[in-house]
């Protein structure tokens, strides 16, 4: 639902900025469900947030008021281990975390650290950045960690939003990549986006034997977005020998498969959860340069929220929904 709130006031090092979109991501859905907790439930969700700074806090540069930005969504407390090499995604202590822990993105004013906020190129939407805030840079991420090289053959298994971007990064470090999906017209945008190799998932029969058919011996890396057993299953059949399997998907299914599948293949299971401040950039910049696309489905305005809910539950969005204010 939807309620009033005061306007915030940023505080020392602190900006404000008037929210002008926010994507709705998966995430909101397993915080809904419940399958997401992380002890709170009383903050306001969203947190693929763009907009304008309109206020300062003492120690920020009123020149930043007026800026273009999209926000990262991570405040670690600063000092940990993780913090300290930039890794605030992983920090046991963050001060704050919009739209999971504190007041997000599905509203018309946010509070947040200056240096969370990265400047958007005056070329670029407000509503088509704003996905990058998670799904953009959580695929800059991941697909960082799986140290694609040119040449290899990368399996995207789920096109949705971090699939999208993920596919596109992919194929512009020159990876060979095989999309998996469900529905022609999903299949259809992912070629459109690079991928050499489309597959229906609800068509084939036999997607692993389709990949180890086009790969020879499987792929270098597979890049797991969905999350089921089944999905699981198949990513680890269809690696090859020291193949990486990077999870980032997840659903209430469980990963169960045979130990002896990973050890005959020495395989590599690596797990990515969201991004750096770094990767954001990186994805802003990749963004401006063309390399990579936001690709989204439809804007609907702030109070039909449930609507997009709703649309991303039944699994026919192509492309993000983005709330505009
Ligand atoms: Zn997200
Ligand atoms: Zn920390």
């Amino acid at each position: 639902m939807l309620r009033a709130e005061p306007i915030p006031c940023p505080a020392q090092g602190q900006v404000r900025v008037c929210i002008k979109a926010c994507g709705i991501c998966r995430t909101e859905l397993h915080l809904r469900d419940g399958l997401l907790d992380l002890g709170r439930r009383d903050f306001t969700v969203g947190h693929e947030i763009a907009g304008v700074i309109d206020a300062v806090g003492d120690g920020v540069s009123a020149s930043r008021i007026g800026e273009r930005v999209v926000i990262y969504y991570y405040e670690g407390c600063g000092a940990c281990r993780h913090c300290r090499v930039g890794d605030e995604q992983l920090c046991p202590a963050p001060k704050s975390q919009p739209g999971f822990t504190t007041d997000g993105g599905y509203a018309e004013y946010i509070v947040v650290r200056a240096r969370n906020c990265v400047k958007v190129p005056d070329h670029l939407a407000l509503h088509d950045i704003a996905p990058m805030g998670c799904a953009g840079s959580t695929a800059v991420h991941a697909g960082r960690m799986a140290g694609i090289t040119a040449g290899s053959w990368v399996v995207i298994y789920g096109v949705g939003g971090v699939g999208n971007a993920l596919l596109q990064y992919a194929h512009a470090l020159g990876g060979r990549v095989i999309a998996i999906g469900l529905g022609a017209e999903k299949l259809a945008l992912a070629r459109e986006l690079g991928a050499e190799i489309a597959l229906d998932a609800a068509v084939e029969t036999d997607i692993v034997g389709q990949v180890l058919d086009i790969t020879g011996e499987g792929a270098d890396v597979v890049f797991e977005l969905v999350g089921t057993t089944e999905t699981m299953r198949r990513s680890v059949m269809m690696l090859r020998r020291r193949g990486r399997l990077v999870l980032i998907g997840y659903t209430a299914e469980t990963l169960q498969i045979h130990p002896v599948e990973l050890i005959v293949r020495e395989a590599i299971l690596l797990a990515s959860v969201g991004s750096t401040l770094q990767d954001l950039h990186e994805i802003v910049d990749l963004v401006a340069r063309g390399i990579v696309t936001s690709v989204v489905d439809r804007t609907l305005p702030l109070d039909r929220f449930a609507e997009g809910l709703d649309a991303l539950e039944s699994q026919t969005p192509i492309g993000r929904i983005v709330l505009t204010m």
